[in-house]
């Protein structure tokens, strides 16, 4: 905040408390970390993605999320005084599958004061790229796995690596076109068996003037664990294709108690109508909670789910 530019009234008696509340917020003391599913398709199956169905885990919910509920999610944070750090935009779902998207980008930066605004693809499909370099987005995060496309969808099932990377070289261009100040980043899953492409993204980030990360890749969500841990001989075939499990192994802890997670206190995850999930880390339909509209947005790290039970006593390494 511009300390200059922040006169209240002097007959504004509740100035103060509302600006404590919103820098030494108790509930999110380093803000909220807000993950919004506004596509809840996707337009790929990617192997290591829950929805690549390895443990048959189910959510048949689809569909996008209207620009009227996002409004009223977005309003209800300001409304509130809840400070938002960062806005993902998409969870499981594939962002740039909604039209809306640019919309809701320029909805949120104009309306969320400081918060981040980051979008994850795989880049598959894209609209007009100058409309996505004008919402606002502050980074896009492109999800990708190899740089041929042998290697690529050995995990990114259904998707094309060449559109892949025209999509990010029309972003680019827009990006210099248009003077943008969106950060591109390739977030390049790190397998056991994608080494000599990894060097390969690193040197194509380079030259387009795009940021590369490395991304170390893990068992994804919390039911996925799970049914890992439960029939391990069953699945360490599979994963081992994929990811060093000795290390996973070496890395993943239990906790003592859901009040014990971090991502408890400072996640609210919501799906394309206004559904809560516990957080980002859960996928299946049958551990979705109430509405977010149903509650007070500081309510939200205290509601109790039977999910966080079984989490917590599952070793887990990306919690
Ligand atoms: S499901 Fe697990 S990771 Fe998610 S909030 Fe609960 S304890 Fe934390």
């Amino acid at each position: 905040m511009n300390i200059l530019k922040f006169r209240p009234h002097l007959s504004d008696k509740g100035w103060f408390t509302r600006a404590m509340n919103y820098y030494f917020d108790c509930f999110f003391p380093a803000g909220a970390t807000v993950c919004v599913e506004i596509s809840a398709d996707c337009n790929l199956k990617c192997v290591m993605c829950p929805r690549g169905g390895v443990h048959g885990l189910v959510n048949k919910r689809r569909g996008m999320m209207d620009i009227e509920i996002f409004k009223k999610i977005i309003d209800k944070f300001r409304d509130e005084n809840v400070r938002v750090r960062e806005l993902w935009l998409a969870n499981w779902g594939e962002p740039f599958l909604n039209p809306l998207f640019p919309e809701m980008a320029r909805y949120a930066k104009s309306r969320l004061t400081g918060a981040k605004i980051i979008a994850f693809s795989n880049l598959n499909c894209l609209m007009d790229p100058s409309a996505v370099m004008s919402s606002g987005l502050d980074r896009l995060e492109v999800s990708m796995s190899g740089m041929s496309q042998e290697v690529y969808s050995k995990n990114h099932v259904g998707g094309d690596i060449k559109t892949v990377l025209r999509n990010i070289a029309g972003l680019v261009s827009a990006k210099k076109r248009l003077r943008g100040a969106m950060a591109i980043a390739v977030k390049f899953h790190d397998y056991v068996y994608n080494k000599a492409e990894a060097v390969l993204a690193k040197d194509f980030c380079r030259r387009s003037g795009i940021e590369f990360k490395l991304a170390r890749c893990s068992v994804s969500c919390v039911e996925g664990n799970a049914a890992f841990q439960k029939e391990k001989e069953r699945f360490s075939g599979f994963y081992s294709r994929f990811i060093d499990l000795k290390k996973e192994e070496k890395i993943a802890r239990t906790l003592k108690t859901p009040a014990d997670c971090m991502i408890k206190c400072y996640m609210v995850t919501i799906d394309f109508d206004g559904r809560l999930y516990r957080c980002c880390g859960v996928y299946e339909e049958k551990n979705l909670m109430g509405s977010f509209f149903d509650h007070a947005i500081r309510e939200i790290p205290g509601i109790n789910s039977s999910i966080c039970d079984i989490c917590v006593k599952t070793p887990i390494s990306w919690r």
